[in-house]
């Protein structure tokens, strides 16, 4: 470790397909939360995402952490780009220097609909982690469980997208993905696949015992002990099989008295027997067979660079 020198970690998460914000649009009108300054097309519509942002972000940590967040020293500024048309997406980024979080931007833009039911919780759920982890997640834990708050449509969106990747050789190995820090160069992969994942784990522990599950592993760096401690899988290569199986079946959602003893796990429960049973082939690749690809560039990734220049320049 090297003390003395500025360290700096600046994070850049994207989420759904996301595209480059068009440049050309004003943003006109401001609106001020506790938390949070939204500027927007119109006056309503700040006021609108704002409200909403600060409400996801007393419920969600209230969901994730079993009590609310505490308010950031500063404001976190929201830039959004609200058009009928406009693909679904969103970035936030921070700094993580000496376990505080700080500087927070976030961007994030699509239809008022899914941007009130999709893109920000996703992106507020990012900020509860940074807030309570103080320092990056495993990718895969930290999209995959920002995911699992996103409206149904989206969620299944990335389901499909899942049995896509498996079905066609780019599904991610679980020792590959757990030691994933950065996103990889074939990003949607593990958009879906840890969305899978987490949405697995987070039905048959909830969401509190994920936080701990990820807690663990983060302090200790000892992912096999820490899933065994949570969930009574001992490794993740069986963590890997186990999983892969319940895709095949369909995701079914975990015995009734596994659901009921969850608090707050109904909602995606409900999705779950309600999603239509996508199985996949017999072919379907086997959990040995499943290896990471970096065959196309990413609309993420390119998102996450421009992000990353601006950041830079500022
Ligand atoms: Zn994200």
């Amino acid at each position: 470790m090297q003390f003395g020198k500025l360290k700096k970690r600046i994070l850049l998460l994207g989420t759904v397909a996301a595209i480059c914000l068009p440049t050309n649009r004003l943003l006109a009108a401001g609106y001020r939360t506790a938390n949070f300054v939204v500027e927007a097309p119109d006056p309503q519509l700040a006021q609108k995402i704002g409200d909403a942002a600060e409400q996801y972000r007393h419920d969600l940590a209230i969901e994730w952490l079993g009590e609310p967040l505490p308010r950031w020293s500063q404001p976190c500024p929201v830039t959004a780009e609200v058009a009928p048309n406009l693909g679904a997406g969103g970035a936030t980024s921070f700094v993580f220097d000496r376990g505080e979080v700080f500087n927070w931007t976030m961007t994030i833009q699509g239809s008022e609909e899914r941007i009130l039911d999709s893109v920000l919780p996703h992106e507020v759920t990012h900020t509860i982690f940074a807030s309570h982890f103080r320092q990056p997640l495993p990718r895969w834990a930290d999209e995959g469980a920002c995911t699992t708050v996103e409206h149904p449509v989206e969620r299944a969106r990335q389901h499909r997208l899942l049995i896509e990747f498996l079905r066609t050789g780019r599904g991610i190995s679980f020792p590959d993905m757990f030691a994933m820090k950065e996103y990889p160069a074939d990003v949607l992969p593990l958009y879906s696949q840890g969305y899978s994942l987490a949405r697995y784990l987070i039905e048959r522990g909830g969401r509190q015992r994920y936080i701990d599950f990820v807690g663990n592993g983060l302090a200790s760096s000892d992912w096999p002990q820490s899933l065994s401690q949570h969930y009574g899988i001992n490794d993740i290569s069986k963590l890997q099989t186990i999983w892969l199986e319940w895709v095949k079946r369909g995701c079914p959602a975990p015995p009734a008295s596994v659901a009921a003893a969850i608090p707050g796990i109904q909602d995606i429960a409900r999705t779950a027997r309600g999603q239509s049973p996508d199985t996949l082939p017999m072919n379907a690749p086997t959990p040995n067979r499943i290896s990471a690809t970096a065959a196309r560039q990413s609309i993420y990734v390119q998102r996450a660079q421009r992000t990353q220049r601006e950041t830079k320049q500022n």
